[in-house]
């Protein structure tokens, strides 16, 4: 089933794209503010997003910018659905990182158009077949990491872990955000978990070359070939 998101607090244009994407065969997941549209794109991951521009606590843009800034979310594509019609606002909108602009009153079938052609998309931006940072390649196909041509063996917690480390190389994510995305809503993982999985993913990795996970101390770990800066070594 493909899910698509609609971020609009307009009752009857809420009503009008939830009544017309479910005749499309589409689940709906229907917000009408931004804090809650916000927790609702990560539980559900939609395929696609339709945002309204002007809403209630967190304007469009702002989500817009907030989703493409969550790794495991900034590949979904976003139609920003907007009553302005000036270039300058489209233009605002995707720098903020739409990919698709709708101006208000818009044609039902057009949008659906749209709609169809952006999840049609999705796929191609979201299989990226491989990472590599310095010596280290993860083929995200065959599901296998390589460190100067040798086969790293990593558990799946520890596969994951290097895939979102890897997917922003120098960012530093937080014991929260890294429990949140490679363990899920689980919360009987405490965080202390993630400094174990980063341990075997270190012992697994650095058979083979340096040490490029950087510890920041009382906040997360990174993937940086500065690891000399390391706040702590394990
Ligand atoms: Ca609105």
């Amino acid at each position: 089933m493909t899910t698509v998101m609609v971020i609009e607090d307009e009752e009857a244009i809420g009503i009008l794209l939830k009544y017309n994407l479910e005749k499309e065969g589409y689940t709906v997941v229907w917000e009408t503010s931004g804090n809650r549209a916000l927790a609702m794109v990560e539980k559900c991951c939609p395929s696609v997003i339709l945002l309204d521009w002007m809403l209630p606590e967190l304007s469009g843009i702002e989500i817009c910018r907030m989703i493409r800034n969550k790794p495991d979310l900034k590949e979904i594509p976003i139609i920003m659905l907007t009553a302005r019609g000036e270039e300058e606002d489209k233009i605002k909108g995707l720098t903020a990182g739409a990919d698709d602009y709708v101006t208000k009153p818009f044609s039902v079938p057009e949008l659906m158009a749209r709609v169809k052609t952006n999840i049609r998309r999705a796929p191609e931006l979201v299989t990226e077949k491989e990472y590599v940072f310095e010596d280290i390649r993860m083929d995200l196909v065959e599901h296998k990491v390589f460190r100067n041509g040798n086969y790293v063996h990593l558990g799946p917690t520890e596969f994951r872990l290097l895939k979102m480390l890897m997917e922003s190389p120098g960012k530093v994510f937080s014991r929260e955000v890294l429990l949140k995305n490679v363990w899920g809503n689980n919360i009987y993982v405490e965080s202390r978990t993630v400094d174990v999985h980063i341990r075997r993913l270190r012992k697994s990795l650095n058979k083979f070359g340096p040490d490029y996970i950087r510890t920041i101390r009382a906040t997360g770990y990174a993937i940086d070939n500065n690891s000399v800066l390391n706040d702590e070594t394990e």
